[in-house]
Parts: structure tokens; C-alpha cells; sequence
């Protein structure tokens, strides 16, 4: 793996608004190819479940005229089946990023996402998030599910979010979610056996920090170890405060900036 951050990925957790999203491209298009602003949410209580299809329209608009690359996170084949007609009518020169998240591990309803977008025929990268619990093979064999159902391998990518904190393993940080930079690399060096592809390592410092403060401190433990990841998966919040999901992570556009700079 090279030591070119190639993926900066920023935005905010979840889309709230045409608006909101239109100030988080423009302060982030210096910085990001990939603007992130999820549309389906997955709640630890019930709450806010999140714009939904009508987002995918604004969430393309908003991002493909400034040349940058839309990125969610799909939960259920119908979600691949709406982002796919909402890209089908820009043409097939656009590209997407979309990713499976940490919470959403039924590998029949994954193998149903990859194959809707692998049959599209649309330029999509799939990064494949790990689940909460700490298991290699989980991971492994999510990835061989995508593959399995016909989407390219060398489009797809890793993300480390960080494993639950169960009570045994040290946490001195209180990281919301604890990193294993060991586990990812046998993780991608058994899926460069197996299927014959190294896959790009993306970091989620947001959702291993927790909190503004443990989200520069999870970067700068990479950074200081020369951990070779390939790129980084930020939450970033023009209003913090108000926003609906994720409120105590999100980083304003500043402290986004300071931390893009250490790389
Ligand atoms: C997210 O990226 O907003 C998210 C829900 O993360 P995870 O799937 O890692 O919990
Ligand atoms: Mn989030």
C-alpha cells in the first residue's frame, strides 16, 4: 500500500437539507473528491431515519456540477435500485461511491445491493465497512459475498470504523469505537489471497473517535504509526450542534481543515 491519501471523503453524517449540503460542498471541494451526506440511517434508538429517496436527486446535484463524486451508504436493494434510476438519468460517465455500513451485515441483502449495481453498469466504487464486533472472517466473507454477486473487485475498498468497546479491551482515549490497524492489514492481505486484489484501506476517524477531540486524536495515532491507509472517511457539520444524527462527532470545517493538513 502507497502512502497516497487517494480517498478524502467529508461531509456530514446524514443529508438534512438542500442548503446544508450546499455550504458543505463549498467549504469542502479545496479538500474533498468525495462528499459524503447519508440518506437511510441506521439508529442505535428510534428516531430521525433520514431524508431518504427524495435525497438521492439532491445529494447528485449538489455534488456532480462542482466534478465531485457523491457518496452514501445503502441499507436495502431498493435503495441500490432508486440511487441507480436518479444516476441513470446523468448518463454513465458519472461516478458514485457508495458503501455498505457497519450495521447492515445480512449478506443476502448485500449480494442483492452488489448485484443491482453491478448490473447497472454505472462507474461505482463500494467500500465495504466492518461490522461492530472485532471478526476478521465477518469482514472477509462480506467482501467475497460482493464479489460473488459480480461486482468488480478492484472497485471495491475497505473502511475501518472501529470495533465495539467491549469492557476487556483497553480504551484509555474512550474512543466510541476501537481501532485494530493489525486485524485490517490480515483482513486485507487474506482478501489479496483469496481474490487476488489489495484493496484501498479507508479510516472512519469519526466513528472511532466519538467526539471532535478523539477524531484528531484517532488521525494523529495513524499518522505518528505511519499507518498505511489509502484515505479517510470524515463527518463534517457546517452547524454541528443542530445536527440530527452524530451531533457530539461531527468536525466543523476548521478542525476538518487542521486535520486534512497533517496528512
Ligand atoms: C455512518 O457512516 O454514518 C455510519 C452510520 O457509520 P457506521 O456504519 O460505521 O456505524
Ligand atoms: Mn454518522
Amino acid at each position: 500500500m502507497n502512502n497516497r491519501k487517494k480517498y478524502i471523503i467529508a461531509g456530514p453524517c446524514a443529508l438534512e437539507s438542500r442548503e446544508q449540503l450546499r455550504e458543505s460542498v463549498q467549504a469542502l471541494k479545496p479538500y474533498a473528491t468525495y462528499i459524503r451526506a447519508s440518506l437511510w440511517k441506521p439508529r442505535t434508538r428510534p428516531g430521525w431515519e433520514g431524508y431518504g429517496k427524495e435525497g438521492i436527486k439532491i445529494l447528485l446535484e449538489e455534488t456532480i456540477p462542482h466534478q465531485l463524486i457523491p457518496a452514501t451508504e445503502l441499507m436495502m436493494p431498493e435503495h441500490a435500485e432508486d440511487v441507480v434510476h436518479e444516476l441513470n438519468k446523468f448518463g454513465t460517465s458519472v461516478k458514485m461511491f457508495l458503501w455498505i455500513g457497519a450495521r447492515n451485515q445480512n449478506h443476502i441483502i448485500i449480494h442483492e445491493i452488489a448485484k443491482i449495481l453491478a448490473d447497472s453498469k454505472h462507474d461505482i466504487l463500494l467500500m465495504i465497512k466492518n461490522q461492530p464486533w472485532p471478526d476478521p472472517y465477518h469482514w472477509i466473507g462480506l467482501v467475497q459475498h460482493v464479489a460473488h454477486a459480480g461486482f468488480p473487485k478492484e472497485k471495491i475498498l475497505l473502511c475501518h470504523r472501529g470495533f465495539y468497546p467491549y469492557s476487556t479491551i483497553p480504551n484509555p482515549d474512550k474512543f466510541r469505537n476501537i481501532p485494530d490497524f493489525e486485524l485490517v492489514m490480515d483482513v486485507r492481505n487474506q482478501i489479496e489471497k483469496d481474490l487476488g486484489v489489495a484493496m484501498p484501506v479507508i479510516i472512519d476517524p469519526s466513528h472511532i473517535g466519538g467526539s471532535p477531540e478523539n477524531v484528531k486524536k484517532a488521525v494523529s495515532i495513524m499518522v505518528d504509526q505511519n499507518y498505511p491507509f489509502d484515505g479517510l472517511i470524515v463527518e463534517v457539520h457546517p452547524d454541528r450542534e443542530k445536527a440530527k444524527t452524530d451531533a457530539t462527532q461531527q468536525l466543523y470545517t476548521e478542525e476538518f481543515i487542521e486535520v486534512f493538513r497533517t496528512l
